[in-house]
């Protein structure tokens, strides 16, 4: 069957609407894949809550009316809801002989639902977003024969994890940018001093190695992403000591707050939208000084295609994102971090664009995401 007629059930989750209002690093990749899969012919129906707005050949409110967004109910009986719920969807189109195949994204929820259809089910396409060597509990019970398959975002990623999971892999897709799209067409604002560290403030993204970094070499960091539920420093301010209870306001707190002078170091919050993409144009280097094997790393490719070269701990994914002294500089010691940041000035902005419009653009990641589909379909329809 060609890509034309293919239909696919695309599974956002219960949590966050498709495009996210800020923060929402899975259902930013649905909203970039989706237009073009749709570009290539694919029919996509969203599963997603009710107030998602991304254009699809139809969308499916799963998740009704967005009441999970809060997480007021416990992770659990959120997930247990939202499995039922898509079970029932499920059944009905692959019933109907409406869908081709289950894209999905959601491990606890729609993993959970598909793999335990077993053959019953329809062919499913499971990717992976999280460093699996650390979370192999969530998918101990993977199983649904020959029908469920999984993807990497990235070759490092699936590498790590457990043997189970890397037996119904089909490959990696990296994941891509809509900034990558006419890079070279782009406005370029003017590179300011700054550095930048773009992410979920979070041990593993290595914040605190940054800011000590910027007092040592005496230049700008600007801190820019959430500290757990906090996206702003007023709100973080006004929650008092209740909210230590997160590890990551914990990290913050204590390893990176005290480098915070509001001057040399500054932490703005999440950012989005225009703002975040020209703190993240103008800035003269992209930092990841980090400390766990980054499974996919959005942000890598978006500085990149925003012109901004990374300068990077050689960690999960970076080595196969940066081409060393051409989009960035890595190292494994974290002690060398600021003598790369000095050299990445030498690094070309306009390669780093080059290579982000030619490597990572919604349209190569969908194209690849269409050999994988078949790939799961043959191995499904195999006798
Ligand atoms: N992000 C954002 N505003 C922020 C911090 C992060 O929009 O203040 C976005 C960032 O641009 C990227 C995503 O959140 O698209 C983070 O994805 P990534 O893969 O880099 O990290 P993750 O949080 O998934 O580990």
């Amino acid at each position: 069957m060609s890509a034309r007629s293919l239909t696919v059930l695309m599974n956002a989750g219960p949590w966050l609407s498709v495009p996210p209002p800020g923060y929402g690093g899975i259902e930013n990749v649905i909203a970039t894949l989706v237009p073009e899969l749709r570009r290539l012919g694919v029919r996509v129906v969203l599963a997603s809550v009710g107030s998602s707005t991304l254009p699809v050949d139809e969308q499916i409110s799963v998740f009704p009316d967005g009441q999970f967004a809060a997480l007021q109910r416990p992770y659990n009986q959120v997930c247990g809801i939202a499995q039922a719920h898509l079970a029932g969807v499920v059944r009905e189109l692959h019933s109907r002989d409406d869908i081709d195949l289950v894209h999905d994204h959601v491990e606890a929820v729609g993993l959970a639902t598909l793999a335990a259809m077993g053959p019953a089910g329809p062919p499913t396409l499971h990717t992976l977003h999280w460093d699996l060597a650390k979370h192999p509990a969530l998918y101990g019970t993977l199983d649904g024969g020959d029908r469920v398959r999984v993807n990497g975002v990235s070759a490092s990623q699936l590498a790590r994890a457990p043997l189970a999971l890397r037996e119904h892999s089909v490959g990696h897709v990296h994941l891509s940018t809509p900034l990558a799209v006419d890079a070279d067409r782009r406005p370029r604002p003017d590179k300011g001093e700054h550095l930048l560290i773009l992410g979920r403030i979070n041990p593993g993204k290595g914040q605190d190695v940054g800011a000590r970094l910027a007092h040592r070499v005496g230049i700008p960091l600007v801190l820019a992403g959430p500290v757990g539920p906090y996206h702003r420093p007023a709100d973080l301010a006004a929650a008092g000591d209740e909210a230590r209870q997160n590890p990551d306001v914990r990290f913050f707190l204590d390893e990176v707050a005290p480098h915070v002078d509001g001057d040399l170091v500054r932490w703005v919050g999440t950012v989005a939208g225009q703002e975040r993409d020209d703190l993240l144009a103008s800035a003269r280097a992209s930092l990841f000084p980090l400390r766990w094997e980054e499974p996919g790393g959005t942000a890598v490719v978006e500085s990149l295609a925003l012109g901004t070269p990374v300068v990077a701990t050689a960690r999960g994914c970076l080595p196969e994102l940066i081409e060393h002294g051409r989009t960035g500089l890595l190292t494994a010691d974290e002690e060398e971090l600021a003598d790369l940041v000095l050299a990445a000035e030498l690094l070309d902005p306009d390669e780093c664009r080059r290579v982000a419009a030619q490597r990572f653009t919604p349209a190569v990641m969908a194209q690849r995401y269409v050999e994988l589909y078949e790939r799961v379909r043959q191995s499904a329809s195999a006798p």
